[in-house]
């Protein structure tokens, strides 16, 4: 097939896999104007639709930018902040300002320690290597914090365009589909592409007459949980509502599963309550810590669900970490699946998790 590109963005259009930048169907080839079906959707239903590319052909998109002005808005998702945080950010977009938001505040329970989240994540931008500027809460889908937002992002912007950049899965067209209702209205939004004749991918949503937002595509990082579940258990793992704290008194030498997916050994401290926050969905069951190996061999996908079948295919091994807690009151991370409080100074834990979904640790948030 000789090349053609979409005449909304300047993608490539192709033909053969629906969830990659640039399909459209075979059919919509024969048109006079060909668009790709991200371009298509928001050229007649006023929405945007993800798409996503793989980091390094995201860093080749971005170097195009790289010395353009304008404003970046980083979204990440707060229940997956190491699967979500795009480590090479500060070395793709140059010096642009950045706003780091976190999206999906609603999930968490209301006595959420909002000021600690907020530095915690400064903290985590640190870690990566990425100088913020602020940094915001939102929930995309009930529009929390959405109005403060903008007001913020028109003064940083300063007449500038604004580049909205994330993994998968972040919320990103959710966020970007209340700004274009925010902005547009019932208005059809008119796409362009940003260097003609290049193969970016970038939408633009126009902001005023001289200034666009420009949605750029999801990067794939490869630390984020969602890639190794099923559709199915990603659903199971997702809180979709408020998340209920669940607690366990423990003993040391016992262990909590988190589903199949996570594990914690109590090894060592005073019996306390672990508070564990995870999907309602997501089963947690207690046992000895001399039986857990066994129980996980024979129950797996079963009593320890998820994981299902399809994810028992591509779920790497889980591995161990082990945490000596020195502070009261710490936060044992497992990103993309949820997180469990331990109280008590001088305690040792033993962490399972899947290999490349790295476990972190902070101060508790509630
Ligand atoms: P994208 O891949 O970054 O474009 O992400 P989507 O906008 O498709 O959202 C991914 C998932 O997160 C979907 O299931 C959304 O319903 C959900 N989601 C997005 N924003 C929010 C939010 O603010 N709160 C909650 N609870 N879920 C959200």
């Amino acid at each position: 097939m000789e090349d053609i590109y979409c005449q909304g963005c300047g993608t490539a259009i192709q033909t053969t896999n629906k969830d990659e930048i640039g399909y459209t169907p075979a059919s919509a080839l024969e048109k006079d104007v060909v668009l790709c079906q991200r371009c298509f959707r928001l050229k007649h239903y006023n929405e945007i639709q993800d798409v996503s590319v793989t980091d390094d052909d995201f860093l080749k998109m971005v170097s195009q930018i790289r010395d353009e002005k304008g404003l970046v808005v980083h979204l990440i998702d707060i229940f997956d902040v190491n699967g979500s945080m795009i480590q090479s950010l500060a070395r793709i977009i140059g010096d642009k300002p950045i706003l780091l938001v976190g999206n999906k505040v609603d999930l968490l329970p209301k006595s959420t320690n909002k000021k600690k989240l907020i530095n915690w994540l400064k903290k985590s931008a640190k870690d990566a290597g990425i100088k913020v500027d602020d940094v915001f809460l939102i929930s995309s889908i009930k529009g929390h914090g959405i109005n403060e937002l903008t007001r913020e992002m028109e003064k940083a912007r300063d007449g500038q365009d604004v580049y909205v950049v994330g993994t998968t899965n972040v919320g990103k067209s959710t966020f970007i589909n209340q700004l274009i209702q925010q902005t547009t209205g019932d208005k059809h939004v008119i796409t362009t592409s940003y260097f003609p004749g290049t193969t970016l991918g970038f939408i633009e949503i126009p902001l005023d007459d001289h200034s666009v937002l420009i949605d750029t595509p999801g990067i794939v990082n490869k630390q984020q949980m969602a890639h190794y579940v099923s559709k199915n258990d990603l659903k199971t793992i997702t809180p979709t509502k408020e998340i209920k704290p669940r607690i366990f008194q423990l003993n040391s030498q016992q262990t909590l599963f988190f589903g199949g997916l996570g594990r914690i050994d109590f090894i060592k401290g005073n019996k306390q309550s672990f508070v564990c926050y995870f999907s309602n969905h997501v089963s947690i069951h207690r046992t000895k810590l001399a039986n857990a190996d066994k129980l996980y061999e024979d129950h797996v996908g079963d009593l320890l669900s998820p994981p299902d079948e399809e994810t028992r295919g591509i779920l790497p091994d889980l591995v161990q970490s082990t945490f000596r807690i020195k502070e009261e009151k710490m936060d044992i991370v497992f990103p993309g699946l949820g997180w469990v409080m331990v109280p008590d100074i001088n305690t040792t834990v033993v962490v399972h998790s899947p290999k490349s979904v790295a476990v972190s640790i902070r101060p508790a948030l509630i």
